[in-house]
């Protein structure tokens, strides 16, 4: 493949979604392996300790065994730019998978062989269908007692309503499984045997399912079974169909093991040739091309003290088009105001640098005091307002104290900040001191108390709230908005942005609230439209 391929053409941008324990951060480290981004395998958890000795908030994702943060890995591999986006698998953390989601062109969904589809990937699977993300499928665990592959693709189809098309065909499966035979090139590279963690070296290659060499270095039963599948496989299942693939209604299916470095190469072949290159992005007013010569960008992450030493954020950018520069101003478009891009970095497997340059498709961190937001637009001067950025409707609430009460004042500001970088809602009551904390999955109260100790030096604990539900107030008449804030104020809050918030006390207050404000509108989330 020709490494001077346009350097938008030549990006591929995707996350890999699964339910926890299907072998995601295997996968990851795999693909980082295969792509020449790492040398030996275990680097990823390597980083990932050194990380937590920094930061030991992540003490959390440590003892549950859960990945909480989402990172970035950009690599370069057989003439492709590749930007893996990692994302947490744990479901209390979806809302950031949901917006690392939003700035992928395409995914790679895994899936354990032993348990195929569960629950927290058919949602993934979901959110990808909504944005019409196409998905390429890894099967692991091949080398654990499995399910049939036949039953497997079934599966997929019928579930998820996706076409199939495998890529590869597993040869054996559990203690006898040998490989994949590579459908769409018609061949079988086995490896060399290696160790797990290196690089394992290219051994000899078979060529169409009637090579002879395939019977002399497999076992007679596993050739006769693949030729027999693989001959059904092909009169089963649809040709691959490119197009399918691109508008998310057919997925090629690659099987292997990620621990034992199966279908892997496949896997990260079959991206490179197949997955889409940075696709246009919507925003109000029209669809940004990547190719259009001025750059745009938006922020779909926010993370907050990466360095503790530091009250800087990173705010995560995709870059929807133009060709980025170090040093260049952009236009902030909420504020009008312009920033200096003069530290923007550029994740790699594991360090990071400066980004000298980047191109559409490609992620880089903007270190920043909290002036960014999810969901900002950055351009070279159109107001352009990115569109699809889902903000999620807090679920559970409840009320946070300091252990010690003289640094409430501190807390507030702390929550503000965790508000800002969209880790939490934070809501001050009208006529109560402390704060009220809303979240989409219980973990995360437990990851807030964690960071608001390390972080800010300020321990403190959630206890419950009487609260149902949270509804921001709006009115296109600030009278009556006025009056029903007065006449309501034990049950009224502020957001850290200063909006109003109807704090609701069970569901029978809350609908009755509604009906008899039909002027005004009470909305789940404030970027609700
Ligand atoms: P994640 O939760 O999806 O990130 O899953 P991990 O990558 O942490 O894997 C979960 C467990 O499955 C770990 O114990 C892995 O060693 C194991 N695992 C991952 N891939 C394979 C595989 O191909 N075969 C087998 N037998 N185990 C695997």
């Amino acid at each position: 493949m020709p490494s001077n391929i346009d350097p938008i053409e030549r990006r591929r941008t995707f996350a890999i979604i699964a339910h926890p324990d299907a072998g995601k951060t295997t996968l990851t480290e795999k693909l980082l392996l295969f792509g020449g981004a790492i040398q030996m395998a275990g680097a990823v958890k390597a980083r990932g300790d050194q990380r937590r000795a920094r930061s030991d908030w992540m003490k959390v994702e440590r003892e549950r065994g859960i990945s909480v943060t989402a990172s970035v890995m950009t690599y370069d591999y057989d003439g492709h730019t590749f930007n893996l986006l990692d994302t947490p698998g744990h479901e209390d953390f979806s809302e950031d998978t949901y917006r690392t989601l939003t700035a992928v062109d395409s995914a790679v969904m895994v899936i354990d062989a032993a348990k195929g589809i569960e629950e927290q990937t058919r949602k993934l699977f979901e959110v990808c269908r909504m944005r019409n993300v196409p998905i390429t499928t890894f099967i692991n665990k091949m080398d654990r007692e499995s399910r049939d592959p036949f039953d497997l693709l079934d599966q997929i189809e019928q579930e998820l309503q996706l076409h199939v098309t495998p890529a590869t065909w597993p040869i054996g499966s559990g203690r006898g499984f040998l490989g994949c035979y590579d459908l769409f090139h018609d061949r079988l590279v086995l490896m060399a045997k290696g160790s797990k963690g290196a690089m394992p070296e290219l051994g000899e290659t078979c060529s169409g399912l009637d090579d002879p060499k395939l019977d002399a270095l497999l076992p007679a039963d596993a050739v006769a079974t693949l030729r027999e599948q693989v001959e059904m496989a092909r009169a089963l299942c649809p040709e691959f169909d490119l197009e399918m693939y691109r508008e998310g209604h057919l997925t090629p299916v690659f099987f292997g093991s990620a621990v034992n470095n199966f279908g892997v190469r496949e896997l990260l072949d079959g991206i490179g040739a197949l997955a889409p290159s940075p696709r246009p992005q919507p925003t109000a007013g029209r669809t940004v091309d990547p190719t259009e010569s001025d750059v745009s960008a938006f922020v779909f992450k926010i993370q907050a003290n990466m360095d503790p030493k530091h009250r800087d954020r990173i705010a995560f950018v995709r870059l929807a088009s133009g060709h980025f520069k170090r040093g260049m101003k952009l236009k902030h478009v909420r504020s009008g105001k312009l920033m200096n891009m003069h530290n923007p970095v550029l994740f790699l497997a594991q360090d990071r640098e400066l980004a000298e340059e980047a191109w559409a498709g490609d992620i880089v961190g903007i270190p920043n005091h909290g002036n960014l937001r999810i969901g900002d637009a950055l351009t070279e001067g159109e107001d352009l307002r990115f569109t699809g950025i889902p903000s999620f409707a807090p679920e559970l609430l409840q009320r946070v104290r300091p252990d010690d009460p003289m640094r409430a004042k501190h807390l507030g500001r702390a929550l503000e900040q965790l508000a800002e970088e969209g880790a939490a809602r934070v809501f001050k009551p009208v006529l109560d001191a402390n704060w009220i904390v809303g979240v989409v999955g219980g973990l995360q109260f437990e990851v807030l108390a964690d960071r608001i100790r390390t972080e800010y030096g300020i321990p403190v604990h959630f206890e419950p709230a009487p609260y149902y539900t949270a509804r921001w107030v709006e009115s296109d008449d600030p009278i009556a908005l006025k009056s029903f804030q007065d006449g309501l104020r034990s049950a009224m809050a502020d957001d850290h942005d200063g909006a109003p918030v109807f704090l609701a006390r069970n569901a029978w207050h809350l609908d009755t609230v509604t009906k008899e404000n039909p002027t005004l509108r009470f909305l789940k989330t404030k970027e609700q439209t």
